[in-house]
């Protein structure tokens, strides 16, 4: 049975990491993809600091430049660090999914140039999968890999790319088997982005500066040296990856924060809102707390046998919980979060930065349809 009491050593670190978030993030903070320059750049030193201290891939082993810690430490670090606006901007991608995958299907040569960078906070990564056309239906994608003296060419579009801009890398799968060969023939990439065959494009959206983008690819090189794993079994490592990434942001922790600070923000609000609204409140409180209770379950369990319907479960209850809270404190602020401006305060601002990037929570990493189909495959089969 899974022992949720909390060790001493992970308190500890909890302390640590909010110490760090106090002295490196100032107060008003929103994330790193605001129209403010800053904030991105904020999020790379404090990234670089996290890796200094091996607090940043701080479960990997040693000679990954991790600090070969436990499990739960590197919950209360991804926990901390989201319930504060993810003051690691986009390095998490690169720890939670990109970096373990290299670690399990790499060659010691990618291990070695990749893995210190992830871990020292030093590179940026995205993720080049979706494409128009190929989204829920990802084996669709029909960005093509040709085999050309040492190495290959690939030519074709990827959509919504995140951090593409900012990104040194791109984990990208292309096709290299026939057309309409669906998962057999695609490929795992390790692009480099900064080339002249790939362009990027800045799609404007509600969840702020820089974050979504096309990726054009026209004739873009990779080496032989970076293809991740063997030609043609990339969606194998796919759908490795998707499991890590559903299960990898502890979203539960900033919704839980911002529920529980909402009656002391309130003030002499708080007792007047109605009995209904603040009955929610407390179930979606409950709520944060079971999907607090079902992280650690999957944790315990062990990131290799992660099935992919524990990964659709965590993602459609974090996911939801996200908009639940998100609407709640929406009602009770009312028009002053509706309208937040850098005059509001900083909950309220808090507040609508969490409504908004909450709406994309069930598009992205697999939208809520497609997890519940995850679901309901898994149990016929069972
Ligand atoms: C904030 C955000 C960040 C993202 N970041 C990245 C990224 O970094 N890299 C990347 O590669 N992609 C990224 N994506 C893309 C994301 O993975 C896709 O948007 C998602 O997989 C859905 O694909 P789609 O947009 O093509 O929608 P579609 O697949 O066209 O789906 C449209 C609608 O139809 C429904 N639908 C589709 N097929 C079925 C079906 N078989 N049964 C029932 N319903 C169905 C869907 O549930 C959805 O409601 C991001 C998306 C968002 C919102």
């Amino acid at each position: 049975m899974l022992d949720f009491r909390e060790p001493e050593s992970v308190t500890r670190l909890r302390a640590q990491l909010r110490a760090l978030i106090a002295e490196h993030i100032p107060h008003g903070f929103l994330g790193a993809f605001t129209p403010n320059a800053e904030d991105f750049a904020l999020t790379e030193a404090f990234s670089r600091e996290l890796g200094r201290r091996k607090l940043l891939a701080a479960a990997w082993p040693r000679e990954y430049g991790g600090a070969g810690s436990d499990v739960w430490e590197q919950t209360a670090v991804r926990e901390e660090m989201w319930a504060a606006h993810e003051p690691r901007g986009a390095q998490y991608m690169g720890v939670n999914w990109v970096g373990p995958a290299i670690m399990r299907h790499g060659t010691a040569q990618q291990q070695a140039q990749h893995l210190p960078a992830i871990a020292a906070g030093e590179v940026v990564w995205c993720q080049g999968f979706s494409e128009p056309g190929a989204g829920s239906d990802l084996p669709a994608l029909r960005t093509r890999a040709t085999k050309v003296d040492g190495g290959w060419s690939i030519t074709g579009q990827k959509v919504w790319t995140s951090y593409a801009r900012m990104a040194q890398w791109c984990f990208l799968l292309a096709r290299t088997g026939p057309a309409g060969g669906r998962k057999s023939g695609i490929t795992v990439f390790l692009m480099q982005m900064d080339q002249p065959g790939v362009q990027v494009r800045p799609i404007p959206a509600m969840l702020g500066e820089h974050h979504l983008n096309e990726v054009y690819l026209d004739n873009a090189w990779v080496p032989e040296d970076q293809v991740l794993g063997e030609v043609g079994a990339g969606w194998d490592i796919v759908s490795e990856v998707l499991g890590f990434e559903r299960i990898g942001i502890a979203r539960y922790a900033r919704s839980e924060r911002l529920l529980r600070e909402a009656p002391r923000e309130l003030g002499d609000r708080w007792p007047e809102l109605p009995e209904s609204l603040r009955e929610r409140w407390a179930a979606a409180l409950v709520r944060a707390r079971q999907a607090r209770l079902l992280a650690y379950r999957l944790v315990g369990e062990g990131a290799a046998d992660l099935s992919p319907l524990s990964a659709a479960a965590y993602r459609i209850v974090v996911t939801t919980l996200d908009q639940e809270a998100a609407d709640i404190l929406m009602e009770m602020l009312g028009a002053q979060a509706v309208g937040a401006t850098d005059h509001s305060s900083y909950f309220e601002r808090e507040v609508e930065d969490h409504w908004r990037y909450s709406q994309s929570s069930t598009v992205a990493s697999g939208t809520l349809e497609m997890n519940k189909q995850t679901i309901a495959k898994s149990l016929e089969r069972e």
